[in-house]
C-alpha cells in the first residue's frame, strides 16, 4: 500500500467504497461520482500510478483487471453494451494517480468520447 493513495486505501478498506466484486487481486466498487447509471471502478489492490506501468510490471493483472471489470458488467446488467474506459495521464483525463478502469453502462454512449 502507498501512503496517502485513495485508491489504495480503498482497497484496504480504510476509506469505505460501496464495493461490488472483489478477487485475490482486484477489486471493484462505485464511484462516487457516477456519469451513467452504472458506473463502476476496478483497480489493482496492488499500487501502479498508471496503466503503463502495471501492464510493464505484471500483464497477468493487466487480464485480472479486465476480468474483473467484465464480469462486473454482467452482474450490474449491463452486459449488452457498455464502456471500459482508462484514462491515462493528464491530458488523458486521470485524477487519481492509481489505475483503475471505468466501467460505464445504462445509457447510450457517443463517439468520439469528450
Ligand atoms: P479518473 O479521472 O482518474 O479517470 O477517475 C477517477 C474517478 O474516481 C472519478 O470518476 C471520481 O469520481 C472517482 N473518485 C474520486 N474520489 C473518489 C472516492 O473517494 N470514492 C469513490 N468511490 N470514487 C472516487
Ligand atoms: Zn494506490
Amino acid at each position: 500500500m502507498t501512503d496517502s493513495c485513495l485508491f489504495c486505501e480503498i482497497a484496504a478498506g480504510s476509506i469505505p467504497a460501496s464495493i461490488v466484486r472483489r478477487s485475490d487481486r482486484v477489486v471493484v466498487f462505485r464511484d462516487v461520482a457516477p456519469q451513467a447509471p452504472v458506473h463502476v471502478l476496478a483497480i489493482p489492490v496492488e499500487h501502479y500510478a498508471n496503466l503503463a506501468q502495471l501492464s510493464a510490471a505484471d500483464p497477468a493483472l493487466v487480464s485480472a483487471l479486465i476480468e474483473e471489470a467484465t464480469a462486473a458488467a454482467v452482474d450490474e446488467g449491463i452486459s449488452d453494451g457498455y464502456r471500459v474506459v482508462v484514462n491515462a495521464g493528464w491530458q488523458g483525463g486521470q485524477t487519481v494517480d492509481h489505475v483503475h478502469a471505468h466501467v460505464l453502462g445504462g445509457r447510450q454512449f457517443n463517439w468520439p468520447p469528450g
